[in-house]
């Protein structure tokens, strides 16, 4: 009955708004002070020239969260390392020499991995009373897509801080906390998170958060010489200043109401089956990319088990970053998908306490 409805309206928003704020309180409390970012600068400059001894060409630089505005107190450092010279030793070679130097000279645990796929050499820090949670760092080599691929999401970032940085901070914090953010036990990175939100900005909501900066065109000219590393295509639109005056969102909703809604997507709505995530492309096929996870596309393989939730890296188009999430993984994800719908569906009576039991 009408009277229901006038009812129900205000006291709705009053919900988006409370749990909105309740939201930027959150997120802020979890940020890391300026005193972190200012000894991992001094660990990354360190670092730097520990290797110039090694290799007088290099630059260190950093990547992932700490570069790219999604980072959350005490979370590890990604750094790469760039030779800028012709001749250089193998990554190989360089994570073993990397790690006899720094087991010699630093107070760092040092792990080496140069047999990995990617090798790298890990690094951690015992807590101090400077630094009470420690440090962990990982140092790569020639990494360079993971560099482009960190500056998109910073651009993704600054074109709407408040409501993409929320989002993307509570989310990570919120995967943390029920334990679905570890690609190793076949759940999705912190990267991957990410990346879904991303999508569901740009491809999901109508009209869209967030413009497709990879499918904008360019200001002048491009050449494929400026655009492709290793073969993949890196350009995207990055005049993040530019933009924010051409470009204007019609949405207007408020970061509670884009995550209630975040949720339902993808507890609900997201073709998980047949369904590829591509912040470059829209919603694409599994078949299309050759990534099915049936049994009828001939003889047996781990495939099956490794697409279960495709999720396209935006430059390595043939990378799936979803990869390593499993069948229970899956499960165990959208379950908590679910959960979180259901827990916000109710409207509680007080946004803080949905919250807590949301990442409960
Ligand atoms: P956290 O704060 O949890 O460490 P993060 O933003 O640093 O989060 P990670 O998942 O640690 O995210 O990834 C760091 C960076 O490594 C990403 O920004 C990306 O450049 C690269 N990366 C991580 N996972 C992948 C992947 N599966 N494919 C390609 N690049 C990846
Ligand atoms: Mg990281």
């Amino acid at each position: 009955p009408e009277h229901i409805s006038h009812r129900r309206l205000p006291t709705r928003h009053r919900f988006y708004a409370d749990l909105s704020q309740c939201l930027f309180d959150f997120v802020i409390e979890l940020l890391p002070t300026g005193e972190e970012m200012a000894v991992k600068e001094n660990v990354r400059k360190l670092l730097e020239r520990l290797i110039r001894t090694i290799e007088p060409e290099s630059r260190l630089l950093s990547f992932g969260s700490t570069a790219n505005g999604f980072s959350l107190r005490n979370s590890d450092m990604d750094l790469c390392c760039l030779i800028d010279s012709e001749e250089r030793l193998s990554a190989t070679d360089l994570v073993t020499m990397l790690g006899d130097l720094l087991e010699r000279e630093t107070k760092f645990h040092v792990k080496p991995l140069p047999h990995a796929r990617i090798p790298i050499v890990k690094l951690s820090l015992d807590p101090s009373p400077g630094l009470p949670l420690g440090i962990a760092c990982d140092i790569g080599f020639e990494n360079r897509l993971a560099l482009e691929n960190t500056r998109l999401l910073m651009c993704y970032a600054m074109i709407d801080p408040t409501r993409v940085r929320t989002l993307v901070l509570f989310l990570k914090v919120w995967s943390k906390r029920r334990k679905i953010n570890s690609p190793y036990k076949g759940t999705l990175s912190s990267y991957g998170y990410v990346l879904l939100v991303i999508y569901f900005l740009v491809h999901v909501k109508n009209p869209p958060v967030l413009p497709n900066l990879q499918q904008m065109p360019p200001l002048r000219p491009i050449t494929k010489e400026d655009t492709h590393l290793a073969g993949y295509n890196t350009w995207f639109f990055d005049d993040i200043e530019l933009l924010r005056t051409r470009w204007h969102s019609e949405n207007t909703e408020s970061v509670a109401e884009l995550l209630i809604d975040f949720f339902r997507y993808y507890a609900r709505d997201f073709s998980y089956n047949t369904g590829v995530a591509s912040i470059r492309a829209g919603l694409l096929k599994k078949s299309t990319k050759g990534w099915q996870n049936d049994l009828s596309s001939g003889r047996y393989n781990d495939s099956r088990e490794r697409n279960r939730l495709c999720i396209e890296d935006p430059f390595e188009l043939d990378f799936n970053v979803g990869r390593c999430v499993t069948k229970d993984g899956i499960y165990t994800i959208r379950g908590e998908f679910m959960r979180a719908s259901r827990i916000l569906a109710n409207r509680p009576e007080r946004a803080v306490v949905a919250l807590a039991e949301l990442c409960m």
